[in-house]
């Protein structure tokens, strides 16, 4: 089996670096370790989680291949539960090649992507919440995210599933109660069942919510610029990102598709995607990249609106404003460097709050990011609690609740006690789905293979 086997990798990126980490999990990692590694000081006892220096050897003819650390590390305190060894060589690719190589011939197996967690996973020593954590925290980008996952590791997150879990599987016992013992006058508290039953959903609802902050602190908000050709769109993007993305000309209509790039705002990761002009479009190309601007724009979490301040208030205006209006937006008025004739009144008829910038002077952009920042704290960012991160999570949580939902329904209904506790059971399969108790076999594995190898 699998699982039985020893496994091997290289846990630090390839390349050239001062050191490299190669790492051994299962049976053979202490045995394979002993016969591949000679140490300075002459030992029959290697002390758990101490540093040894000497030289990695090819047991088959003698030759050394670099001059190491290593480090034995006895299961089940250890990552994945099992015996470990770290070996810290060279940081270098060939190096740490022959090493695997020598490792390899000894009897252990290369280890697939992710596989020493998904190792500490079936082994019990994290469940799935966790470790998907340490995936998000490798990929982290900003303090915030990284402080979000890290949390997760610790199991913040699991806590308030398994918290969900024991208030469910109370209303569970009651049933099982009164379905095991039915001629037994059991009386069972409905009323007590269904409060239970109900605060429950509402903890998971809030759960749900926190997916709009976990989503953004991980992948980033969405911010779409739109306005008619040449206000400006492309040049502000540039500025905002502070390099070259996008081609400026003074040629209308150059932008054809979404060009997009993430900017950090305060710690918030910031999707920033520039769009094709809005107006009537004169070729097949420029009509493709309207398109994806009309589709894109309900998906958006913030449109910014360029407006021309040097140019009149045209119907192109009204047309691209009467497609966001339902949106959240931020007006920006650009290109202030030059002599104005854009009415603002329009705008304050409207009670629009803007922005005055010059994308080519770098004038007002701080301002930007700041109503940036607001716009997008509006919606709902607490900056704080427990928090879901992944569309898996998500999905899972909604379906915990469509079963509790329906068990509330069967209790009102006065339906056979059977129906209610079925899908209070099922309700109890979604919510180990989050954690891993329940979870398919190929939902795992599409967890684990995005992990990098020697993860
Ligand atoms: P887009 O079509 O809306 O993406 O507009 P571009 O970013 O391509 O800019 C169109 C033209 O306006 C280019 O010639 C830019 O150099 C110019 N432009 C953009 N922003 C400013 C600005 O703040 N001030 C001035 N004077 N010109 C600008």
């Amino acid at each position: 089996m699998e699982k039985d086997d020893t496994i091997c990798a290289i846990s630090t990126p390839v390349g050239e670096g001062g050191i490299g980490v190669v790492r051994m999990s299962g049976q053979l990692a202490h045995p394979i370790l002993k016969k591949i590694f000679k140490p300075n000081k002459n030992t029959d006892f290697y002390q758990p989680r101490t540093l040894y220096l000497g030289h990695i050897t090819n047991p088959e003819n003698g030759k050394i291949v670099d001059e190491v650390f290593v480090v034995f590390m006895h299961g089940p305190n250890t990552y994945t539960k099992e015996d470990i060894t770290e070996v810290y060589s060279h940081g270098g690719y060939a190096p740490q090649k022959s090493i695997l190589a020598i490792m390899t011939a000894q009897g252990a197996r290369l280890a697939e992507p992710g596989e020493f967690t998904k190792r500490a996973f079936l082994n019990g020593r994290i469940d799935l919440l966790q470790a998907e954590s340490v995936l998000d925290i490798i990929q982290s980008e900003t303090d915030e995210e990284l402080k979000n996952a890290v949390d997760q590791l610790g199991g913040g997150l699991s806590r308030k599933i398994n918290g969900l879990k024991a208030n469910i599987k109370e209303a569970l016992i009651n049933m099982d109660a009164l379905i095991d013992f039915p001629e037994e006058d059991v009386e069972i508290d409905k009323k007590g069942i269904l409060l239970n039953l109900r605060r429950t959903v509402r903890e998971i609802e809030g759960l749900v919510d926190s997916y709009y902050e976990g989503r953004a602190i991980k992948y980033g908000l969405e911010v779409l610029i739109v306005g008619k050709p040449n206000v400006g769109k492309s040049s502000l993007l540039n500025a905002l990102l502070l390099k070259e993305k996008a081609i400026v000309t003074s040629f209308p209509g150059t932008t054809r598709d979404l060009i997009e790039d993430t900017l950090h705002i305060k710690g918030i990761k910031v999707k920033i995607i520039d769009s094709a002009g809005l107006r009537k479009p004169m070729d097949a190309v420029e009509r493709e990249g309207v398109d994806r601007v009309n589709q894109k724009i309900p998906k958006a979490d913030l449109i910014i609106w360029v407006l021309d301040g040097s140019d009149i208030y045209a119907s192109e205006d009204e047309d691209v404003l009467s497609k966001i209006r339902e949106m959240s937006i931020i007006p920006v008025i650009n290109k202030i460097d030059l002599p104005q004739r854009l009415d603002r009144t329009i705008l304050k008829s409207g009670n629009l709050q803007w922005i005055e910038i010059s994308s080519l002077l770098d004038m007002g952009l701080e301002e930007l990011k700041n109503e940036i920042y607001r716009k997008l704290m509006e919606k709902g960012f607490k900056k704080s609690g427990v928090l879901i991160t992944s569309i898996r999570q998500s999905d899972a949580l909604e379906k915990t609740a469509e079963a509790l939902g329906r068990a509330i329904t069967c209790i009102k209904k006065q339906e056979p006690i059977e129906f209610t506790a079925f899908e209070i059971q099922e309700s109890l399969s979604c919510l180990g789905e989050i954690t891993g108790e329940t979870c398919p076999e190929e939902i795992l594995q599409g967890i684990f293979d995005r992990f990098c190898i020697g993860k």
